[in-house]
């Protein structure tokens, strides 16, 4: 789901980190303070300080929703659980965790934490703005903290939706969990109703766009596609999760790969091996050993003039921790670096000797079979917040 990823900084050893659709509800935020919000509550304000108060609010909004995810990222650690970073993207945040919640109850805590911070700061800023007023503050001033507050308890709201994988899905699921003892069920269900909430967001689209409001209408368009595609992608995952986690690459490998001799020139590798095979990496072997990986990308690097003169064995790159896994590697690890790298094959080696080559399709055909026969076993995917932009655009049309 992300494209470029920027590190920004550390708090309590969980890196922060803005993903650029971010760079885009920044400006929309911004903008909709500046213009909309902003000005029909003080009209009588310059436009500079308009622009002041929509950064500092954009600004607040980011401080925001870095607590929420910092909190689910703080309680998961108390219930051992491995977090990757937090991640803010156009939708809001997301704090990556690695392993699944082990219970029920960790998956509540874990998904309620957000929420409740997200409360815990709307009720201390609205307090607090509502003592500078008092104070006789300065207006701009006033006005960002009490946005902040109010958009901090719109936040808490819209996450607490029981609509999976927002956190109040994630709530209902860990009820459910609870309940039945069956995450897969539970998931299931669960990313039903998160579907359904996409649709009634396509609908709530529809209706703002044909009140005239533009922008908020393609806001709940785009949470609603976004809102159907995780509870999706959360079921699917959780679901190759459950039939791969567990077991070793040596199951599902072929164990007599196509190689390549590396004394072979490139000229014969090209016509006996890539006009026949549709691989798209090659394991380049020397007396048994592996030695490397070629594909067509190194032979768009050598002219076709020395293709003859040249060795397979020459052009090879050298296998990496990227690209190759042991036989004993868990099949699920495999899958997600095969993601992570936008790969579909890996060389399986054993100290150094090619015992096979793992394919995406394999682990693929391997699961569908699986479930076609329909024998499981259990786990979970991670916390995902789709908050953050739905405020901005929809507080603009409810004040104008
Ligand atoms: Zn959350």
């Amino acid at each position: 789901m992300f494209g470029k990823r920027i590190p920004l900084f550390k708090v309590f050893g969980f890196e922060v980190g803005i993903d650029f659709s971010w760079f885009f509800l920044l400006v929309l935020i911004t903008w909709s303070l500046a213009a909309l919000v902003f000005p029909a509550e003080f009209p009588n304000l310059a436009t500079t300080t308009l622009w002041i108060m929509g950064a500092a609010g954009a600004m607040g909004l980011f401080v925001s929703i870095v607590l929420h995810e910092l909190s689910h990222s703080l309680v998961a650690r108390i219930f051992g659980l491995r977090i990757r970073g937090i991640t803010l993207f156009i939708f809001g945040g997301v704090a990556e965790m690695e392993p699944e919640p082990p219970s029920p109850k960790a998956e509540f805590w874990v998904a309620i934490a957000g929420p409740l911070m997200s409360f815990a700061i709307a009720g201390v800023l609205i307090v607090v703005a509502g003592l500078g007023a008092a104070q006789g503050w300065p207006k701009p001033a006033v006005g960002v903290i009490a946005y902040l507050g109010w958009i901090n308890g719109l936040l808490a709201v819209f996450n607490l939706l029981p609509a999976f994988p927002l956190d109040g899905g994630r709530v209902f699921r860990a009820y459910l969990w609870h309940l039945r003892h069956d995450l897969l069920e539970a998931t299931r269900i669960t990313s039903m109703v998160g579907g359904w909430f996409g649709i009634a967001f396509f609908a709530l689209g529809l209706v703002s766009l044909l009140a005239g409001d533009f922008i908020g209408g393609i806001w709940w368009f785009l949470i609603g596609m976004f809102l159907r595609a995780a509870a999706r992608s959360s079921y699917d995952q959780l679901v190759m999760k459950t039939q791969l986690q567990g077991e070793p690459v040596s199951r599902f490998m072929e164990t007599t790969p196509v190689t390549v001799d590396a004394d072979r020139s490139v000229r014969d590798f090209v016509d006996e091996y890539l006009y026949h095979h549709d691989y798209k990496l090659y394991p380049v072997v020397k007396t048994g050993r592996l030695v490397g990986c070629v594909s067509t990308r190194q032979i768009k690097a050598i002219p076709r003039e020395d293709w003859p003169s040249t060795t397979v064995g020459a052009i090879a790159q050298a296998c990496t921790s990227d690209n190759t896994v042991s036989p004993q590697t868990d099949a699920m690890d495999a899958l997600a670096a095969m993601h992570r790298l936008g790969i579909s094959r890996m060389m399986v080696v054993d100290q150094g000797r090619l015992v096979g080559v793992l394919t995406l399709r394999d682990l693929l055909r391997f699961l569908s079979t699986r479930l076609e026969l329909g024998d499981t076993p259990t786990h979970r995917p991670r916390t995902l917040d789709a908050p953050a932009g739905s405020a901005a655009p929809r507080t603009a049309s409810a004040r104008r």
